[in-house]
């Protein structure tokens, strides 16, 4: 089976090509009759639409649907006792302490820990002065959003691109100009071609996003030599980039390979995350800045939430300190290689040519590609009603592209309810092509 070129298809409209502001087909309406305040709301409102996996909350909590599309961490594989007893006594001991304000910047303890974290992906020399924990890596997307980007910047992603990155950037009303993938990330000619595009064009690049590791939604990872040439463009360019790297430590394959921000300091913000190697509900990431920036960023979240929640800090940082936290990756890595390995057998076996997929060797998701002519919007009531559920792929474009396209997500079913879920989709494709 051919590995599909994510973001690559062919024809008018290619992703890559265009830069985008604001529209798109899901914008909640605007009409004074239906809501008398429609006409205040911010300019930056307008082009904020519900996310194609919000959307599909009340259809994947059917018991009867197997649901490939969020992409929710296998919680149930963490010791629950454990956990709540490790609360218990946190609060317990540690006392009003956990249920005060804490500092902007975040609790010193856990940004230590951190340190720890990030030094597994070759970053050993962070401090942790330059850390900022943040209510998950999402807030942290927004706080560098909102200190980089003005209305009408370009920010520079990989097409796909995460969709809840996708959002904050429609939010700050920047524009973004998609670089094209393969199955060995994000291409540095295609990167180079839209800097050259956007210096042409008088147009401000403030940075380049980019999630290298085990891609939402491509499944990709890039590749060593990559990592090279885009930091050598990065130099050349004088260009700033977005790490944001929720999966790196969740590879099937091999070590992590090392982190761009591991190979340069000041080119490279990092966000990071405890949601899917412990809980994506305490809500802890983090974002590593050169300090100049991290002041920024802590003005930011002052305005924003004051501090991050003191509770949930301290209980990621006891978590690390007082439990096996690197067995537990590894009982989640190998639970997920497990689900994944079923779902590239499942593909393999079942979906009708001229279907192609990604082969991620980490992380969460997987992205296929339909054959010619089909739409995976429009295909999806079908899905729905033969009880499978995935994500469409347009959620992942910021210029409408990717109708072909389709994100699986093998980290929350069982293995034999992934069989089950391929099932079923390779029956609603083979009678799509049949329409
Ligand atoms: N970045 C990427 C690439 C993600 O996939 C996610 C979660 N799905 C996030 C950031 C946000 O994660 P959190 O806020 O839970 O840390």
């Amino acid at each position: 089976m051919v590995t599909p070129p994510p973001g690559s298809p062919a024809g008018p409209g290619q992703p890559g090509t265009h830069l985008t502001h604001g529209a798109h087909p899901h914008v909640v309406p605007r009409h004074p009759r239906l809501d008398p305040l429609a006409d205040r709301y911010a300019a930056r409102t307008h082009g904020m639409k519900s996310s194609e996996i919000r959307a599909l909350f009340s259809v994947v909590s059917r018991p009867e649907v197997v649901s490939l599309a969020g992409g929710m961490p296998a919680v149930t594989a963490l010791p629950l006792d454990a956990v709540g007893l490790m609360i218990g006594d946190l609060v317990s001991g540690m006392g009003a302490q956990t249920l005060q304000y804490g500092s902007g910047q975040g609790d010193p303890r856990l940004r230590e820990r951190i340190c720890d974290v990030m030094a597994l992906e070759g970053i050993t020399d962070a401090s942790a002065s330059e850390v900022v924990v943040t209510v998950g890596s999402q807030q942290g997307l927004d706080l560098v959003t909102r200190v980089f980007v003005d209305p009408g910047d370009v920010i520079l992603a990989e097409g796909p691109s995460y969709v809840g990155a996708l959002g904050v950037f429609q939010a700050a009303q920047a524009r973004v100009r998609h670089v094209a993938m393969d199955e060995h990330g994000l291409i540095p000619e295609a990167l180079e071609e839209a800097l050259a595009d956007c210096r042409a064009n008088g147009d401000r690049v403030k940075f380049l996003y980019t999630v290298p590791n085990f891609h939402n939604p491509a499944g990709v990872t890039l590749s060593e030599p990559r990592r090279e040439a885009v930091m050598a463009l990065a130099e050349q360019h004088d260009l700033l980039i977005i790490e944001d790297n929720p999966y790196g430590l969740l590879g099937f394959e091999h070590e992590p390979l090392r982190a761009l921000r591991a190979r340069n300091s000041q080119r490279v913000i990092y966000l990071g995350s405890f949601s899917k190697t412990f809980s994506p509900g305490l809500r802890v990431g983090w974002v590593l800045a050169p300090l100049a920036v991290r002041e920024k960023l802590v003005l930011a979240t002052e305005a924003q939430v004051l501090c991050p929640p003191s509770l949930t800090q301290y209980a990621v940082a006891r978590y690390l300190d007082t439990q096996p936290w690197r067995e537990q990756i590894k009982t989640f890595t190998e639970l997920y290689r497990e689900r994944r390995d079923a779902t590239l057998e499942s593909l393999a076996a079942l979906m009708p040519a001229g279907t192609a997929w990604t082969k991620p060797e980490g992380g969460f998701y997987v992205w296929l590609k339909l054959p010619a002519g089909l739409d995976a919007k429009l295909m999806q009531p079908r899905a729905v009603a033969a009880h499978v559920a995935y994500v469409p792929g347009i959620g992942f474009f910021a210029d409408g592209n990717g109708q072909e396209y389709m994100r699986l997500s093998y980290c929350y079913p069982e293995p034999d309810q992934i069989r089950e879920g391929v099932r079923r989709l390779a029956r609603v494709v083979e009678a799509e092509l049949d329409l």
